[in-house]
Formats: structure tokens, C-alpha cells, sequence
């Protein structure tokens, strides 16, 4: 028996764990046969295994433990409103006093005339009530054709099957059926893959053109939005090149094509902002969908906020109809509004989108170096986000065989260095909290040379 210094029993829980936990997005196969890794405790930006080893928690949970482990504030914002009123529905008109200053808070934050909250379980129920309400909105305004959906490959917008059927990771629509009828994917605006010897001014005049040939295509008047992460972020951190964000913003209100931010992993912080839209990418979107940062991951939570422009036309008339069928017996939970709230504050107190905005670079720059490897083809991201791409051939970007399980062996080599990476067939994805500090950047990149080399060296 493995028993640790947390009193856990390991090979009972990989036991237990084997035999009746089903993990989401993974070869569920493996899961039978690699041992699982088991996270127990956090501090910071670091989190302890099951078998004591502490590690820089490189991938921050998964794009959402912003303000770090161990936050007593928040938990205790958490115990005190489960104490006071643990649920009750938000259902017509009931209301519950954290969603509704939580509500009134994002709203402040948001950009433009964004002012009304839509509170969802998490990103993906964030992402499908944004499109319902778009779907929603045409239908009552008499516009049931303004139905097709413009989205890009590689981009991950989430699990329902809505949400799922806007994702275009290549690997993950495979398996199971999505709705392809009204939803229509571009090409993905990724510069490392544009074609050699294109300047990246032509590559975005291009990539813009793809979002207003598909637009004309298919006819403006029979396309209802666009929807865009700022950042592909688990498509493998994909920076679209400089303007693309506001050109396509700007292609999108020409035509009156609702433009969907998704800031499920770029909100709260991870680049430097409440909400990026605005401040980094000179947007207005006509709704921005949030979850992750939201509440740092320590319950879940998602929202969308939308226009008063649009909020506008429907609440004008009252008993005609416009019945919002969309909801989730969760929204709005009470508990989670208050985690959101106390989130906030330390976000506010300790002004961590400052912080990111001085160690964001420093963290570009240090995992920048990684380009010196052979074997890593493309380092990119912003501050808090970034990806290294491995390649089997730098010079013509080859990628390496899947029966490599390049991104993985790294990810194995790292763990007993102190450091967890989030392994993606060739890529390796970093997304630490944002309370990461210059040390532990530091030792997160050596870790990560190391590692990369080893995997090179036992690959030779
Ligand atoms: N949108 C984006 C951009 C995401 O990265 C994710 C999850 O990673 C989602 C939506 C889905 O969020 P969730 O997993 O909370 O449902």
C-alpha cells in the first residue's frame, strides 16, 4: 500500500478510480491502464499529488484558478452564503442578493452598452445560451432565416451539443454526431501555418476576407453571428494575426452579424483584463460569454453578457411571446455568485490584471527561449497563455507522428521535476494562476527545457 502524508490511501483510490470514475476527454482506454494522477491539495500556484510531490501547477487547474490556490476569502464567502441561503431558483423573477450585485458588477466591467447577465453552469452552457439567445432573438424579431452560425477550426467553445457542434478542434469531432446544417467553420487564422513567404499583413487581409466571402455566401441575411474566442486557446493558443479581431468585428457589423466574444479562458485576468475584448483587441462585442476565471474555478459558474441593443428589443413589449425557454436550475447559484464576488475582490485588491501585465511578458519572453530546442517549432501566446509546438522537422514544420505521444512523454518528464504541463498530441499548453511569481516562472521554463530535451534524446 502507497500511503502518503495526506493519510490517503493511493492504490485504493487509482483503484476506485479506475473501476467507476468516467474522465472526460481522454482515450477512455487509457484510463484503464495509465495511473491516474491524483491532486489532493494547493497553495499559490502550486498543487500537491496524492504521493506528496508538490508541483507548479503550470495549466492552473485548467485555464481557471486565476487568483490562486488557498484563497480562505473566498471559501469563506462560500460556507457563509451556503450557511445563509444555500440555492434557490432564479426561475421569473426570483432573484438571490449575490447574483444580482454579482450581475451589476460584471456589468460595470463589461465593455460598451453590455449590461445585462445571463448566469450558466460553466463555458459551454455560457456558450449555448448565447446562441439560443441570438436564435431566440431572430425568431421573435419575425427573422426565423438569420439562423447560420460562422465559427473556425480549431476553436473549443465547449461539450453540449450546441456548443460542441461551434468547436472545430479536427480530434474532437470525430466521434460523435454535431449539427452541421447551419453551422459553418473557417479556416483557421493561425500565422505559423500560413503559407511560406506570406507576410502576416496578407494573411490577415486574407482570413478576414474567409469571415466576409462566407458572410456574402451565404447571404447577411440569413447569418445570425460569429463566434470568436479572442485567443484559440485549447485549439493550442492560437494568436490570430495583429487587426484580425477588430476587421472581423468590423466585417461583422457591416453585414449585422451578431459578433460573440467567447472569454471563457481570456476573461478575468489571464491577459492582462477584466475582459480583453475591448482593452486589448479594440472590440465591442454584441455578447461576451465568461466561466473559468470567473470564479477562479473554486465553483462553478458561467455567464453571458449581452447588449442593451439587443436586451433592448425584447423587453419592449411585455405578454407578446418573447419567452426566454432557456435556463438551468443552477443559474445564478447563490453560492457560486458570492465565490464570483470575493473572486473579484481579490482581482480588484491585488490588482492581479496589473500584476499579469508586468510578468505576462516576462513569462512570453523567458518561454520564448524554448525556440533554441530543435525540436520546438512555434512558442506563442499573450501574457498568461501559451503554447510550445513541437515539431518532428522545424525547418518545413513537420508535425510529429501521434504514436510519438511527444506532448505526453514531456508531461510525464516534468511531473517529478515539480511541474504539470497540459500535454495535446505535439503541444504543450501553459496557463498557470496568475499569481505565479517570477521564480516560479523561472523554474517552470528550466523544468520545461529539460523535460523537452530528455523526450528529445530517449526519441533519438
Ligand atoms: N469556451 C472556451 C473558450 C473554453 O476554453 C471552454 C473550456 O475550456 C469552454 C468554452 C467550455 O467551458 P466549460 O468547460 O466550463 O463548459
Amino acid at each position: 500500500m502507497d500511503t502518503n502524508n495526506f493519510g490517503f490511501d493511493f492504490d485504493a483510490l487509482a483503484e476506485k478510480d479506475r473501476d467507476h470514475m468516467i474522465h472526460p476527454w481522454v482515450d477512455l482506454g487509457l484510463t484503464r491502464t495509465r495511473e491516474p494522477l491524483i491532486v489532493v491539495e494547493g497553495e499559490g500556484a502550486t498543487v500537491t499529488d496524492a504521493k506528496g510531490h508538490r508541483m507548479i501547477d503550470g495549466i492552473g487547474g485548467m485555464w481557471c484558478v486565476n487568483v490562486g490556490y488557498g484563497r480562505n476569502e473566498i471559501a469563506e464567502a462560500i460556507a457563509e452564503q451556503a450557511r445563509r441561503l444555500c440555492y434557490f431558483s432564479p426561475f421569473g423573477i426570483i432573484a438571490t442578493p449575490p447574483s444580482i450585485d454579482f450581475a451589476a458588477r460584471l456589468a460595470a466591467y463589461a465593455p460598451g452598452d453590455l449590461k445585462h447577465v445571463f448566469f450558466t453552469t460553466g463555458g459551454s452552457t455560457a456558450v449555448d445560451s448565447a446562441l439560443r439567445f441570438v436564435s431566440f432573438r431572430n425568431n421573435f424579431l419575425g427573422k426565423p432565416k438569420k439562423k447560420h452560425i460562422i465559427t473556425r477550426e480549431y476553436a473549443y467553445h465547449g461539450s453540449t451539443l450546441l456548443s460542441a457542434s461551434v468547436s472545430g478542434k479536427p480530434a474532437d469531432r470525430g466521434n460523435m454526431d454535431l449539427i452541421t446544417d447551419y453551422i459553418h467553420h473557417l479556416p483557421v487564422p493561425n500565422p505559423y501555418r500560413r503559407p511560406e513567404g506570406m507576410s502576416l499583413e496578407a494573411f490577415c487581409d486574407a482570413k478576414v476576407a474567409d469571415l466576409e466571402n462566407k458572410i456574402l455566401e451565404l447571404g447577411p441575411e440569413n447569418v445570425a453571428c460569429f463566434i470568436a474566442e479572442p485567443l484559440l486557446a485549447s485549439g493550442g493558443v492560437i494568436v490570430p494575426p495583429p487587426g484580425y479581431q477588430r476587421r472581423t468585428w468590423e466585417i461583422c457589423r457591416k453585414h449585422d452579424v451578431l459578433y460573440i466574444s467567447d472569454e471563457v479562458v481570456t476573461g478575468f485576468g489571464r491577459l492582462g483584463h477584466v475582459f480583453a475584448s475591448k482593452p486589448v483587441f479594440d472590440i465591442e462585442p454584441d455578447i461576451i460569454t465568461c466561466a473559468k476565471g470567473l470564479t477562479s474555478g473554486y465553483v462553478p459558474l458561467g455567464a453571458m453578457l449581452v447588449s442593451d441593443r439587443l436586451f433592448a428589443d425584447l423587453t419592449a413589449t411585455a405578454g407578446k411571446g418573447q419567452f426566454f425557454a432557456n435556463g438551468y436550475t443552477y443559474s445564478a447559484h447563490p453560492v457560486a455568485c458570492a465565490a464570483g464576488m470575493a473572486n473579484l475582490d481579490i482581482i480588484e485588491r491585488e490588482d492581479i490584471c496589473g500584476r499579469v501585465r508586468e510578468n505576462g511578458p516576462y513569462f512570453q519572453q523567458r518561454m520564448a527561449e524554448l525556440l533554441e530546442l530543435d525540436m520546438v517549432g512555434d512558442v506563442r501566446g499573450s501574457q498568461f497563455m501559451v503554447c510550445v509546438e513541437l515539431s518532428a522537422d522545424k525547418k518545413n514544420k513537420t508535425v510529429p507522428p501521434t504514436n510519438w505521444d511527444y506532448a505526453w512523454r514531456i508531461f510525464e518528464k516534468c511531473r517529478p521535476k515539480g511541474l504539470m504541463v497540459r500535454p495535446l498530441s505535439h503541444l504543450v499548453i501553459l496557463s498557470p494562476p496568475l499569481v505565479i511569481t517570477r521564480a516560479q516562472i523561472d523554474e517552470t521554463v528550466e523544468v520545461l527545457k529539460q523535460g523537452i530535451q530528455e523526450v528529445a534524446d530517449d526519441l533519438t
